[in-house]
């Protein structure tokens, strides 16, 4: 262990680089829903590495088919034809909400909706964009300028092509409203900058690292029937949200509402390095011009994702997070009941968060921090996020048991009976 943080201080950049807990656990192994660390301490998974392992840790029904491409084929640029590509562009084109039918793959979430946002420059030959207050969308140039969350905004020179509206959620207000503000926002920004200079506006569906933040039913019907009537593209980021962590294959598919691009990375792979940006027929021919990301959708990553596509039909992991998530979250609010810290609960199927905030309404990421160190003894893995990082954020892999849920509730239960004034 030693040795691994000194080569962390003395090797990795940044080394100010912030881990969840005073002193990380050096993560050894997974298996399922299950990490170990060094110590051989078993850890429960609440957290995915970011909403990733959807399918679990090493799930052999994932990593064996991987491993023997490995065996066969890794790797040859897209100078030459390889099955595997093509057949997960096929397979998703199936599962692919309406019209989107077309993949370009890559290996970020960074990297999809910089894709995104090129192919909606080429289609619309317009330049601007719209992005939301709390989203985030990743760490190159112009993802980094389409994300609002200041911690993940380094760099100086953002672009000044981004303007942002407001969100869906403010805490104190009744999400109706907040969400008619954001509309009315979206609004002000088409007549102030015209809508012959913005491209798309891009959004996640339910906002992961901003507090897990999920609009009211209706909100995307009326924004996307807003910006059709400006000529503006919708992109959908469900990097997060993507492969049944909501209840559904895509989270957009909640609100039924179609985009003209879409977005998704982590749990496509299961922790395998693979991204796309989807879209339909029309813009891609827009698109229609040399453009290849090196490793993008190489055999290995391909096959793999091929076998997430397969698992997730095979063990129904919608309906999974769908029931788990439920039982999460009538337990979680049945503790708000008797720990009012819990401001707020909040989420669709495995992808949950609570707002922890002190009786006079002040943010308390010091609580926050305290939970998680306090679940990490209990050997309970958990995230957080939120704008003031006062957002415990629930996202496990998909493959838990009912067991582990409660199990989660029992521990969070005790602790906050430690903890709560
Ligand atoms: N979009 C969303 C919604 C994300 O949550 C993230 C990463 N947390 C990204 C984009 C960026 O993905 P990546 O880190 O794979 O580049």
């Amino acid at each position: 262990k030693e040795q691994v943080i000194e080569n962390k201080q003395n090797y990795l950049c940044p080394p100010s680089w912030n881990h969840f807990y005073k002193e990380p656990p050096v993560i050894v192994k997974g298996e399922m829903q299950y990490l170990y660390d060094d110590t051989g301490k078993k850890y429960l998974d609440f957290f995915s590495g970011v909403s990733v392992m959807n399918c679990g840790h090493c799930n052999p029904e994932i990593i064996e088919p991987a491993i023997a491409q490995m065996r066969t084929l890794q790797h040859t640029s897209i100078i030459y034809l390889t099955e595997q590509m093509g057949e997960l562009a096929r397979r998703l084109s199936g599962l692919l909400p309406g019209d989107i039918c077309r993949s370009f793959f890559c290996c970020t979430g960074s990297e999809a909706n910089e894709t995104a946002l090129l192919m909606a420059r080429l289609y619309t030959g317009k330049k601007e964009f719209i992005a939301i207050k709390n989203g985030l969308h990743g760490r190159t140039h112009l993802t980094m300028s389409t994300t609002a969350i200041p911690m993940w905004r380094s760099d100086p020179y953002l672009s000044d092509a981004v303007h942002f509206a407001e969100n869906t959620f403010i805490y104190g207000e009744d999400i109706e409203t907040a969400a008619k503000k954001s509309l009315e926002s979206i609004r002000r920004i088409i007549e102030m900058r015209g809508k012959d200079n913005i491209a798309a506006l891009i959004m996640e569906p339910i906002q992961g690292n901003g507090g897990i933040i999920t609009p009211p039913p209706h909100y995307f019907k009326a924004l996307k029937a807003l910006l059709e009537a400006n000529d503006i593209l919708l992109i959908i980021d469900e990097v997060q949200t993507g492969f049944a962590r909501t209840g559904k294959l895509f989270a957009i598919s909640h609100y039924e509402v179609v985009p003209d691009i879409l977005t998704v990375a982590k749990a496509l792979g299961n922790g395998m390095p693979i991204s796309a940006a989807c879209t339909n027929e029309k813009i891609a021919m827009a698109f229609n011009k040399p453009s290849a990301s090196t490793l993008g959708g190489n055999p290995v990553c391909s096959t793999t994702a091929l076998a997430v596509l397969d698992y997730i039909e095979k063990y129904d992991l919608c309906q999974r997070a769908e029931t788990l998530g439920k039982q999460l979250m009538q337990g979680l609010k049945l503790l708000q009941e008797k720990y009012p810290i819990l401001a707020d609960v909040r989420g669709m199927g495995l992808m949950v968060g609570v707002e922890v905030r002190h009786l006079n309404g002040m943010a308390a990421p010091e609580l926050v921090d305290d939970i998680l160190e306090a679940l990490k003894e209990c050997g309970i893995i958990l995230g957080k996020n939120g704008l003031e990082r006062n957002v415990l954020a629930f996202q496990p892999p998909l493959v838990i048991t009912p067991e582990n849920v409660k199990d989660l509730l029992d521990a969070l239960d005790s602790i906050l009976a430690g903890i709560a004034i």
